[in-house]
């Protein structure tokens, strides 16, 4: 058997661990079979327990932008640690990485470090709403925002993957003031900005959506937007835990040219650490405490080691000019290629992509939205995934996810998985 000790362990890991495992997409129970427990990562590939390497198309879900254990930032964070793991106070550093993210990307002028997405996107809205003064949100059937309470109605990514977008445990109380709308209908926006007039704190929108797999905003929805949030005073919140530095240093607020009120960061921006972060203009970044009443904090918000391990991987994209576009240009091929064997097998797929961000849905016709996304053929991903992971590829264990490409990905790898693709056969 391949995945003898994965199996093992993760036999092992059930009976201490919820479902044996810290996060429920990685339990592969929409993909069935074991989960492969990795050990260690470098560049491109993953070893797993059993000793097998796998090109890596996750890593660590977006993170790991230039590959696995950078050089680079592995020195930077090893020097880091032999001055203190963590003091709980402030220190240089933070200013450092503040000010370093500030000066490179658009329409911020302050930020605030928490220790992961969901914080980032939890107190981004607790912040929206005192801001405005107004309760209710506006989120889209599809994305993913973090657990936090608010917006674990039709989430995507885990939720979606587990077929219960909407969780037990939050209260209808806490339901009532989250309003859905379809990704890419501006209609449906429309319409509930004119049922719930001077109610709407803030709209909260992947730009690009990575958590239904990958969707891309059509017809100017980016704009069409924010020019909606303008006129009724509403902040518009981009989380840009998946997109920032990674469709552009400046995140989807660059690549498309929209302003967003508050960002949130997570991902990239901790190179591997658990880091998160939102940030936005001066005028709402106030509001928050200790110099506003809006009240936010964190034992390990900040942290060393985290921080050096986020500017240390956000000083290597940024010195290097063609970074992204190489990084684009990488996805591109991989899409093209892996189309050409797709047609000539027929079997009917769409690919979506964006920058390093891309999904393979086995659907026909577009997919702009969580409708189209659930349409697709997932029993037919389910066994793609499997062949590509016997071939030694690792793909994310679920049709709900992106495929984020890594610096570390070579000519070399990308002909391995178009390799891998070519033995796949429809059944
Ligand atoms: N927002 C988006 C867009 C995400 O993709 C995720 C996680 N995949 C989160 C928020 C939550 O981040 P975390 O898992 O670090 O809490």
């Amino acid at each position: 058997m391949i995945y003898q000790r994965s199996s093992a362990l993760f036999t092992e890991a059930q009976q201490y661990i919820p479902g044996g495992v810290n996060s429920p997409v990685r339990a592969f129970k929409s993909v069935g079979g074991t989960p492969v427990f990795m050990k260690s990562a470098k560049g491109a590939y993953l070893t797993d327990a059993d000793d097998r390497t796998y090109i890596d198309y996750i890593n660590s879900w977006g993170p790991a932008i230039l590959g696995h254990t950078h050089p680079e930032v592995l020195e930077a964070v090893q020097k880091q640690a032999e001055k203190g793991f963590s003091f709980g106070t402030p220190t240089e550093l933070e200013t450092e990485i503040a000010r370093f993210i500030i000066e490179n990307v658009p329409n911020i002028d302050q930020i605030r470090m928490v220790s992961s997405g969901t914080e980032a996107c939890m107190s981004a809205v607790r912040l929206a709403r005192g801001f405005t003064g107004r309760d209710k949100i506006i989120k889209f059937e599809g994305c993913y925002h973090g657990h936090s309470d608010s917006f674990l109605i039709k989430a995507g990514s885990g939720a979606a993957t587990f077929g219960n977008p909407n969780s037990p445990g939050v209260t209808q109380g806490t339901a009532k003031d989250t309003l859905l709308a379809r990704f890419n209908d501006f209609d449906q926006v429309k319409d509930l900005f004119r049922n719930n007039p001077e109610q709407i704190a803030a709209i909260i929108i992947e730009p690009v959506a990575g958590n239904m797999g990958c969707v891309l905003p059509e017809n100017n929805f980016l704009q069409k937007l924010r020019e909606l949030c303008d006129e009724h005073k509403t902040l518009l919140i981009f989380d840009e835990v998946m997109t920032g530095f990674r469709l552009a240093f400046g995140g989807a607020q660059e690549r498309y040219n929209v302003k967003a009120d508050l960002v949130t960061y997570g991902k990239v921006i901790g190179g591997g650490m658990p880091v998160g972060a939102f940030a936005g203009r001066s005028e709402i970044m106030d509001h928050l405490a200790p110099k506003g009443a809006v009240y936010q904090a964190g034992t390990l918000s900040g942290n060393p080691l985290a921080m050096r391990g986020g500017l240390e991987t956000l000083k290597i994209i940024k010195k290097d000019s063609d970074f992204f576009n190489r990084l684009d240009k990488t996805t591109e091929i991989l899409d093209f290629e892996i189309a050409k064997i797709l047609n000539s097998k027929n079997i009917r797929h769409r690919i979506n992509r964006v920058g390093s961000m891309m999904s393979i849905f086995f659907h026909i016709g577009a997919v702009s939205n969580f409708d189209e996304a659930q349409n697709a053929n997932h029993a037919l991903f389910n066994n793609f995934f499997h062949h590509m992971l016997k071939n030694g590829v690792y793909l994310p264990p679920s049709g709900y996810e992106t495929y984020f490409i890594s610096s570390a990905i070579t000519e070399n790898e990308i002909e391995k998985t178009l390799e891998a693709v070519r033995k796949f056969e429809y059944s």
